[in-house]
């Protein structure tokens, strides 16, 4: 095998994902309302920019290649899940992993303004879960809720 072509075997996988462009994200657009940064996650490529919205391309581009919903960095561990006490019930989380200090600064907005998470209907006191890893769950044809869920373990 040449030297090159272990070299591309080992980079970080970073899969084409229509919508989703993290290499501009170091300057956040604010929330239109609220004022404040919006999540990598909650934003699109065409401008629009919100705490109300869940980019479902951006979603899975976290997850696949292992970036910060919050930041748009390459995360480490541990890794960090923000939701509701349901999803935490269910460990079955919606919004995208997280840098721990990122999720720290996500609940403070959301707590502060008194507004759901990104994705959720409701405002709920969010929970913050911390782990090691965790699985990127597809819905299937047969599932009623058709959103990917993050499984932590
Ligand atoms: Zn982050």
């Amino acid at each position: 095998m040449r030297l090159s072509s272990l070299g591309e075997l080992l980079a970080p996988r970073r899969p084409r994902v229509e919508g989703a462009n993290s290499s501009s994200w170091s300057t956040p657009p604010p929330d239109p309302e609220l004022g404040v940064p919006v999540p990598f996650a909650c934003a699109y490529d065409d401008g629009r920019a919100s705490l109300a919205l869940l980019n479902k391309a951006r979603v899975t581009q976290c997850a696949l290649s292992r970036i910060c919903g919050v930041c748009g960095r390459g995360l480490d561990r541990p890794v960090a899940f923000v939701g509701t006490a349901v999803e935490e019930g269910r460990n079955a989380f919606h919004f995208p992993p997280l840098h721990a200090a990122c999720a720290a600064s996500l609940v403070a907005v959301v707590r502060q303004h008194d507004v759901p998470l990104p994705g959720q209907a409701e405002a709920t006191d969010p929970v913050v879960v911390t782990c090691s890893g965790f699985e990127f769950v597809r819905p299937t044809a047969a599932d009623l809720d058709r959103r990917p869920v993050f499984t932590p373990y």
